[in-house]
């Protein structure tokens, strides 16, 4: 059976309260939110800590989905099974639905955060890889105020965040544009297992006046579907969940093709660095990379057609 180290227990029940303990234990003290990554760290004796600082009963201070007409923000302790079930949230973002069908199983969904997933910095989170799609900011809270890091700064390394150890990340932000789409698509050995590799899209059309581009879309009432933006995110090829800058480069300003998303493919395959584990050979992670990255931008442009056309 695997057992943890002893360690001593105590439960916030306030942020600052929860930031005070960390001050005061300093590093001997980790955050628990809900436990489904620490736990079974602790478990393999592959982390150690004196005490463990439960997070749980701020679920009614960080635990919401809100909106205003620029942006979504996600209480840190925001459960995946609230993530899955937010209807609203799934409208405007439904890549967070393809994500969340594919994370684990009802029971860490059920207790699994935003929160934990993003300071885990495990390079195959999921949800990591959807912050980094959508270009989300993280808010990190310390006795001495508030921070906004953007998501392609929270990450340091494999399993290391911006969050110090006396701060706790406390809420996820997300731009709302107009004519969006955006989709995931994960490869797994088993359901509910980590990604032997992953890839998310989001994109946000335009419309130009018809054949202003030389070419035509008889389905789109006189005009011409542009890409204004696109971002990729990738997920377990690299020490981190990754947004691949080059790809929005080569994509803003394009009519939406299968030649622009077999160029995006390409594109995702040398940008990224897998290594072989036992999920996979770095050759076939590359190859998951290409490939999904063009299924997940084929779907995140059907579904902004979808919206443009509604
Ligand atoms: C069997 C199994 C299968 C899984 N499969 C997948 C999968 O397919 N895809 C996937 O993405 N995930 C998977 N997970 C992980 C799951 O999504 C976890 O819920 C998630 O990684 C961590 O969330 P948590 O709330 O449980 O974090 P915890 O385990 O409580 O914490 C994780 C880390 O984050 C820190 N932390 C937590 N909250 C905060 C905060 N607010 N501020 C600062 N630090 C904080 C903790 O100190 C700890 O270091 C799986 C887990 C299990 C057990």
């Amino acid at each position: 059976m695997q057992v943890p180290a002893p360690f001593e227990y105590e439960r916030a029940t306030s942020v600052d309260g929860a930031i005070g303990l960390l001050e005061r234990l300093g590093d001997t003290a980790k955050l628990v939110a809900g436990g489904h990554s620490l736990l079974p760290m602790m478990k393999l004796r592959l982390a150690n800590f004196e005490y463990l600082i439960d997070i749980n009963d701020l679920h009614g201070d960080l635990g919401y989905i809100t909106f205003t007409a620029e942006e979504v923000r996600i209480g840190a302790m925001t459960r995946h099974r609230e993530i899955a079930e937010s209807a609203e949230l799934l409208a405007v973002f439904p890549i967070f639905a393809d994500a969340e069908q594919v994370i684990a199983d009802p029971v860490v969904r059920n207790r699994g955060t935003i929160g934990g997933s993003l300071c885990q910095a495990d390079p195959a989170e999921d949800l990591s890889a959807v912050c980094t799609t959508l270009g989300a900011s993280c808010v990190i809270r310390g006795s001495g105020g508030e921070r906004v890091v953007p998501m392609a700064e929270f990450h340091r390394g494999p399993y290391e965040t911006a969050v110090g150890t006396t701060e706790m990340l406390t809420e996820v932000r997300f731009p709302i544009r107009p004519y969006a789409g955006s989709a995931y698509e994960k490869v797994e050995r088993r359901a509910g297992d980590w990604a032997v590799a992953a890839a998310g899209a989001a994109v946000w059309l335009s419309s130009e006046p018809r054949g202003s581009r030389g070419r035509t879309d008889s389905e789109n009432d006189g005009h011409d579907v542009v890409l204004a933006d696109a971002r990729v995110g990738l997920a377990a090829v690299g020490p981190n969940t990754v947004e691949i800058p080059s790809i929005s480069a080569a994509l803003r300003g394009q009519t939406p093709s299968e030649e622009l998303y077999a160029r995006a493919g390409e594109l995702a395959a040398q940008n990224c660095h897998p290594v072989t584990d036992p999920r996979g050979s770095a050759d076939y992670k590359r190859h998951l990379a290409d490939e999904l990255t063009r299924r997940a931008l084929r779907r995140a442009v059907q579904r902004a057609t979808d919206q443009v056309r509604s």
